[in-house]
């Protein structure tokens, strides 16, 4: 199955909002799902431009609990509630964050009218479904931040109608059944094994987002061979010790990282509100990472299969 994994920046800015930047939310938009990660203020009207639904299913992962990386949380409740959301909002982030939804939801007068499913979660296996599971680290930040990777299950390989029909199955269900990864029973009581007509699986798509971090080794370990990485990239090398002290990094920190993880694509995030003009970022990253890009609000990406 082909499906679209479209990443969809909604707010690329750190620390304050500015006019050409808002807050930190990245979304992901996997066939009808929406996953956001970070959720800072005026999310929700970025969620209105890029037209991406509030209702449709949908997970918040909360990278820390900076206000620039939650303070969008308290209106979205209140304008999916207004449009009329059904389905549960899933919540995931780390100590703090049930306390800070109980807290809004106790405290506004909202009449949610569906279910916030909040879960406090630290590194390791955040979520698993049977389409792709959410892994987490801890990064380096001075307050507990987790790093996520969406990681796609492995999908059935290729399938080779001719070898199906040698074999003497008839096209139709049977066909869809094996490509699946299935078996099939036939007439003659022969066993035929998804194996004996497809190629052996295929990888799914991985993205990483490191939330608020210094250079670190276990972001780098968890960015292995993503077909995109999404980083911190706060301030330009010139103020690196600046950047250090902030728990941030540099371009070329963080190209340094999407190199040695052999990543596919590097996007730098979390940009400084004093840069109006970013070419002095991307030119410091694209010394020793090509393939890089610095985020704008509402710029989309879409993240194919290898
Ligand atoms: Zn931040
Ligand atoms: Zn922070």
């Amino acid at each position: 199955m082909e499906l679209s994994l479209r990443i969809i920046f909604l707010g690329t800015g750190g620390s304050t909002p500015s006019v050409h930047r808002t807050l930190p939310s990245i979304a992901v938009r996997r066939g009808a799902e929406l996953i956001l990660f970070d959720c800072g203020e005026g999310t929700q009207r970025q969620m209105m431009f890029a037209k991406v639904g509030f209702c449709r299913k949908t997970k918040i992962f909360i990278s820390h609990m900076h206000g620039d990386h939650i303070l969008g949380m308290p209106g979205l409740f209140q304008t999916m509630s207004l449009l009329g959301r059904r389905h549960p909002l899933e919540i995931f982030g780390p100590k703090g964050i049930c306390e800070f939804v109980d807290a809004v939801t106790e405290t506004v007068e909202y009449n949610l009218i569906f279910s916030i499913e909040k879960k406090e979660v630290e590194e390791g296996l955040v979520y698993k479904g049977k389409e792709y599971e959410v892994l987490a680290v801890w990064a380096d930040h001075g307050v507990p931040n987790l790093a996520y990777a969406l990681v796609e299950s492995e999908r059935p390989g290729i399938f080779f109608p001719e070898k199906a029909e040698k074999l003497g199955v008839p096209r139709g269900k049977l066909w869809s059944r094996l490509q699946r990864g299935g078996t099939v029973e036939l007439g003659s009581g022969r066993v035929v094994k998804s194996s004996e007509v497809t190629g052996p699986p295929r990888l799914g798509r991985k993205i990483v987002y490191s939330g608020d971090t210094g250079p670190c080794g276990a972001v780098e370990r968890l960015a292995l061979n993503a077909d995109l990485l999404i980083h911190d990239c706060t301030l330009d090398d010139e103020l690196v010790e600046k950047a250090l002290e902030q728990g941030h990094s540099t371009p070329s920190q963080v190209a340094s990282i999407a190199r040695r993880a052999a990543v596919k694509k590097l996007i730098l995030t979390h940009i400084s509100p004093r840069y109006e003009e970013t070419k002095i970022l991307l030119e410091q990253a694209r010394k020793t990472f090509p393939n890089v890009q610095v985020a704008e609000d509402l710029m989309e990406v879409e993240v194919p299969y290898a």
